[in-house]
């Protein structure tokens, strides 16, 4: 479904990732693992072209959503987030109301922003028997756990195909981590789910698929129970058990 090939990125002289070969299969939870500094966020930005912003960033190799070649020169980058959201470490709402915090990016897109699509997008992240009666609440007034839900409500509100998650649950408390470990699995039956984590619990509970990555590399892939199991690479070996 969404796949790289090849990718080396740069950042002026330093190489952070080094030709990359990983492909994310449709409804599947992909995690994406390895020390700090190994280059899982640098991946992950790749994919919705968050890169773009940083002008010394040099990026080659080949990175596909299906057939769409995402660093095509004639397709908008607002369109290539559109297809593929992204959910951050920090929960990230406007500074505007709960209502305002879905129906913004409808407006942008065009899409359809009436009452019943923001209760579909926040029954969809399990916010909106919480919220219902406070929509028009600031949306920085919601729980860390609440926020990063509507953070969720806000991706799916575009109807994306993927959904890309840099350390989602690593600021929260482990009640409102459960509780979004849960929504995930959920959304899995309708997306393409890449989650970075440190948490190799996380990891065990929700991902179909293991990717772990050291300096700049994927060192192994696998299923999830098969990797923490029986890891074949000495370094996952390592990381996986701690010793890092
Ligand atoms: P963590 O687990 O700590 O979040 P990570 O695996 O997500 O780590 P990245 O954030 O991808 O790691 O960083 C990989 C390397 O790329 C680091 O050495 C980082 O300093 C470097 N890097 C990332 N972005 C840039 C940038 N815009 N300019 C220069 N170097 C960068
Ligand atoms: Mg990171």
């Amino acid at each position: 479904k969404l796949f790289a090939e090849n990718l080396n990125i740069s950042f002026g002289a330093k190489q952070v990732l080094n030709n990359i070969n990983v492909n994310f299969a449709e409804n599947q939870i992909t995690a994406l693992i390895g020390p700090s500094g190994c280059g899982k966020s640098t991946l992950l930005r790749s994919f919705n072209r968050m890169h773009d912003l940083s002008p010394d960033a040099k990026i080659d190799g080949r990175l596909q959503l299906e057939e769409l070649d995402l660093y095509s020169k004639t397709v908008p980058v607002t369109e290539i987030r559109k297809r593929i959201g992204m959910v951050f470490q920090k929960a990230n709402p406007f500074p505007k109301s709960i209502y305002e915090n879905i129906a913004y990016g409808l407006k942008i897109n065009n899409l359809p922003h009436d009452k019943a699509v923001i209760e579909k997008a926040l029954r969809e992240a399990f916010l909106w028997e919480e919220v219902k009666n406070d929509l028009k609440m600031p949306a920085t007034r919601l729980s860390g756990g609440q926020q990063q839900r509507l953070c969720i409500a806000r991706a799916v509100a575009l109807r994306p195909e993927v959904i890309l998650m840099d350390e989602p649950c690593s600021a929260l408390d482990p009640v409102s981590t459960l509780k979004i470990e849960d929504l995930i699995t959920h959304l899995k039956e309708k997306y393409t789910i890449v989650i970075v984590t440190h948490n190799m619990q996380q990891a065990q509970r929700i991902a179909d698929k293991t990717v772990f990555m050291y300096l700049g590399e994927v060192k192994e892939e696998g299923p999830t129970a098969q990797l923490f199991r029986n890891p074949v690479n000495e370094m996952t070996a390592n990381y996986i058990n701690g010793h890092f």
